[in-house]
């Protein structure tokens, strides 16, 4: 089974209320060969919401306590990302996730590149939280962008 963004199946989780639509990747969930998972809501945000960004480097330090996710009106949020990371993983584990396809530029689902911190636009090389904790737990995890190119893509033929 392949794990992907709950917000580029076209759901209107994003924190701005939008989504972030991939046809490919929805097309793979209504193939039923993907499920969709939104870490932040599971981290028990609503939408929409603050957006935030982690300060300090990335997913990685901010699982080992070197790092915090912090939003746009400066209120630590980094424990409500961690725990949907973990929520995140747990179903990861439960679905036997092959492939995971994570929306890029997040703080919890980017998986090469994430803001910097400083809510300017600016991007710098990283993961965000979640797929942090996957790529710690041996997941394989692709950008939406890897995924068109095919690096490590599933097929959406059925
Ligand atoms: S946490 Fe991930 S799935 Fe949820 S809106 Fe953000 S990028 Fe999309």
């Amino acid at each position: 089974m392949i794990l992907v963004s709950s917000c580029l199946a076209g759901l209107e989780v994003r924190y701005d209320g939008n989504h972030s639509l991939h046809s490919k990747v929805r097309r793979l969930v209504e193939h039923k060969k993907a499920v969709t998972v939104c870490p932040e809501l599971l981290g028990g945000f609503g939408t929409p919401r603050e957006p935030a960004e982690i300060i300090g480097e990335s997913g990685e330090d901010v699982l080992d306590g070197n790092a915090r996710v912090v939003d746009k009106t400066g209120k630590d949020v980094t424990a409500s990302y961690i725990e949907g990371a973990e929520k995140a993983l747990e179903i990861a584990k439960r679905v036997g996730a092959t492939t995971i396809i994570l929306k890029e530029n997040s703080p919890s689902c980017g998986s090469s590149m994430i803001y910097n911190g400083e809510f300017n636009g600016k991007k710098v090389v990283g993961d965000g939280v979640t797929s942090a904790l996957l790529k710690r737990n041996g997941f394989t995890v692709i950008s939406e962008k890897q995924f068109v190119e095919g690096n490590g893509s599933p097929s959406v033929e059925s």
